[in-house]
């Protein structure tokens, strides 16, 4: 089912996002997380896609299997950055042969000291080229990044949603958030989109924030904004796993009763491809998701 549609159906959805193990690691562990988060009815499950190309054959595999045997609308993640036309064109022949129905369009990063050469024809430069290339060819329903907190290459918040606008004008029928850990900068951001006239689903991507060594690697990647009461958290726990963890997850869920409360289209869980925690947050939001999934029917 296209994702899109979903959305419309049951928003708001649930959505888990899990990563392929690294070079040589074993699918086995992904396929354990798998069976757990199945259970706990996810509306869809995202696979990434790794843009330095170790893993890229394997987030089709998964995705497959997602959609196959598990039953469950597989997002594949796919980006353009460092590929050819012609190996983007394989791995949507693939996903489309394996009923895979819905793509994240994404640019990806460029591997450090690396100088592409976009004046080649066969290169896409922005995320915007991608999703051009899939509505052209049809058949796929199309997702996009945006972020909150703008991207770290905009010049500002607007810049951003100017460029998301064409990333929606191109085919982009929704999108997912980077994370972020204070609702009210997203409620920011949803006014100014809706001003721009953004008005495809926007799905809120939340991780629980469960150790310490997570919090470095997302100030390098995201260069989110971490809220007073988040940093209390982690003050004061970061030498207490166990801790941090309960916290962590109390943080995310509170968060994400927040965000339904609020009347978003989505919540899509980062889940590290580990189950506890969000079994943890499904479980203290059960209630809620029963009560929004009868206010919705009616
Ligand atoms: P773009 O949309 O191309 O945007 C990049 C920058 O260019 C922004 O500043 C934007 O404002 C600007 N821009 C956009 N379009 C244009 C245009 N037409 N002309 C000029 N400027 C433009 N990375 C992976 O490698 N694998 C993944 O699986 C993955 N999954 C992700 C999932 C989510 C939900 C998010 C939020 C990010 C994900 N990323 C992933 C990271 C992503 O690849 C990086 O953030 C990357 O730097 C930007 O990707 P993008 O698709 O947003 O790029």
């Amino acid at each position: 089912m296209y994702i899109s549609e979903k959305v419309k159906k049951a928003k708001p959805t649930i959505s888990f996002e899990i990563f392929p193990p690294k070079k040589d690691g074993s699918l086995d562990t992904i396929y354990s997380t798998l069976d757990e988060l199945k259970g706990l009815h996810p509306d869809f499950i995202s696979v990434t896609y790794g843009a330095g190309g170790s893993t890229r054959g394997t987030t089709v595999e998964i995705s497959s299997k997602v959609q196959n045997h598990y039953k469950l609308p597989a997002l594949a993640h796919l980006t353009c950055l460092t590929s050819e036309k012609s190996e983007i064109d394989g791995v949507l022949d693939r996903l489309e042969e394996n009923g895979v129905k819905n793509i994240l369009a994404l640019r990806g990063d460029a591997p450090q000291n690396s100088c592409l050469d976009f004046s080649n024809e066969f290169r896409y430069e922005h995320s915007t080229d991608l999703i051009r290339h899939i509505k052209d060819r049809g058949g796929f329903c199309i997702g996009a990044a945006c972020y909150p907190e703008k991207h770290s290459e905009s010049k500002n918040v607007w810049d951003d949603i100017v460029h998301l606008r064409e990333k929606v004008d191109c085919g982009a029928d929704f999108l997912i958030t980077q994370l972020f850990f204070d609702n009210e900068i997203f409620y920011k951001f949803m006014e100014k989109s809706k001003s721009m006239g953004i008005d495809v689903p926007v799905i809120a991507g939340i991780l629980p924030v469960v150790n310490k060594k997570q919090i470095d690697r997302i100030v390098s990647l995201t260069g989110c904004t971490f809220p007073k009461k988040f940093t209390r958290i982690i003050e004061r726990y970061e030498h207490k796993p166990e801790a941090l963890k309960e916290a962590g997850i109390a943080y995310a869920t509170e968060q994400i009763i927040d965000l339904l409360s609020w009347g978003v289209d989505g919540v899509h869980i980062y889940t590290m491809n580990k189950s506890q925690e969000t079994i943890n947050i499904l479980k203290s939001i059960s209630t809620i998701r029963n009560v929004l999934g009868e206010v919705e029917a009616s």
